[in-house]
């Protein structure tokens, strides 16, 4: 099977993120032959070769999916980014995150389209929105705090202190930008776990982006094992 895009693939998410595929290395048929590769076999035609990623999704025959490599680019919430950065197994000894002790450019913030309520029983998830006379009052109040906290922040740094101290006042929903290699089989680990209901929306829509733009193009016949054999839920396509 062979496939051709071109890159970089930009894909718009929230306000101002965004998730890039930089690069990826491999694709299914890399899979198969890394399994072949045990017995020095080589394809036996789509049909068995696809036969045989579905086989090796369904018995957890990981290894072979470590051949395939992605690189992304992410500008994305420091929350977000935080949640992210717990996935020890993307290559995180080669990530480059834009660093505030720097620059103090390009400052940007997440401002959320909708305000969610708490969910009843689960003490970290939300469920269903804020009413709507209250989402633009709400909107208004966090515009003005990330202004207080932009005008803090300025003025310390106008008064001689150093970027990367004066940096601590500024809110968590500053956006972010690192890049990161991650290699197919922990990628599909971060996907099952980021696509999930159970995780928040704003990384959920990251990972949906990912899935649907990047790896069913990159690895189709994985992408149809995984949603088989992997994926807690079938993966909805409305968020990205
Ligand atoms: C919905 C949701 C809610 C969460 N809530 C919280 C929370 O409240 N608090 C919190 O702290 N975290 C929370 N997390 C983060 C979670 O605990 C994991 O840190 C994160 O999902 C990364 O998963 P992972 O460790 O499987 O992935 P990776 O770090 O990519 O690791 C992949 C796999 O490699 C193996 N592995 C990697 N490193 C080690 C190691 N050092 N020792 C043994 N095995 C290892 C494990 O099998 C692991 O599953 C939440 C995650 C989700 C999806």
């Amino acid at each position: 099977m062979t496939q051709t895009f071109s890159l970089p693939l930009h894909i718009p998410i929230l306000d101002k993120g965004f998730v890039e595929l930089q690069d990826v290395m491999g694709n299914d048929n890399a899979i198969v032959a890394a399994a072949r590769v045990s017995y020095l076999g080589e394809s036996k035609g789509e049909d068995q070769d696809k036969k045989l990623i579905d086989y090796l999704m369904r018995h957890e025959h990981t290894s072979p999916f470590e051949m395939v490599q992605f690189k992304l680019r992410v500008k994305c919430p420091l929350f977000i980014a935080r949640q992210w950065q717990r996935h020890r197994t993307w290559h995180y000894m080669s990530v480059n995150e834009v660093s505030r002790r720097y620059t103090s450019e390009e400052i940007d913030f997440y401002i959320p389209e909708t305000w969610r309520t708490q969910h009843q029983s689960s003490k970290q998830c939300s469920d269903g929105v804020v009413e709507a006379a209250l989402q633009e009052k709400l909107t208004q109040q966090l515009l003005q705090h990330v202004e207080q906290a932009m005008n803090l922040y300025q003025n310390l740094v106008d008064q001689g202190v150093a970027r990367e101290q004066a940096r601590m006042v500024l809110p968590q929903n500053m956006y972010t930008t690192f890049i990161a290699n991650v290699n197919a089989h922990n990628l599909l680990h971060f996907l099952k776990l980021r696509l999930d209901i159970h995780a928040q929306y704003e990384i959920r829509i990251y990972a949906e982006a990912i899935y649907q733009h990047f790896v069913k193009l990159a690895l189709p016949w994985t992408a149809e094992a995984a949603e088989k054999y992997l994926f807690k839920q079938p993966v909805e396509s409305e968020l990205c």
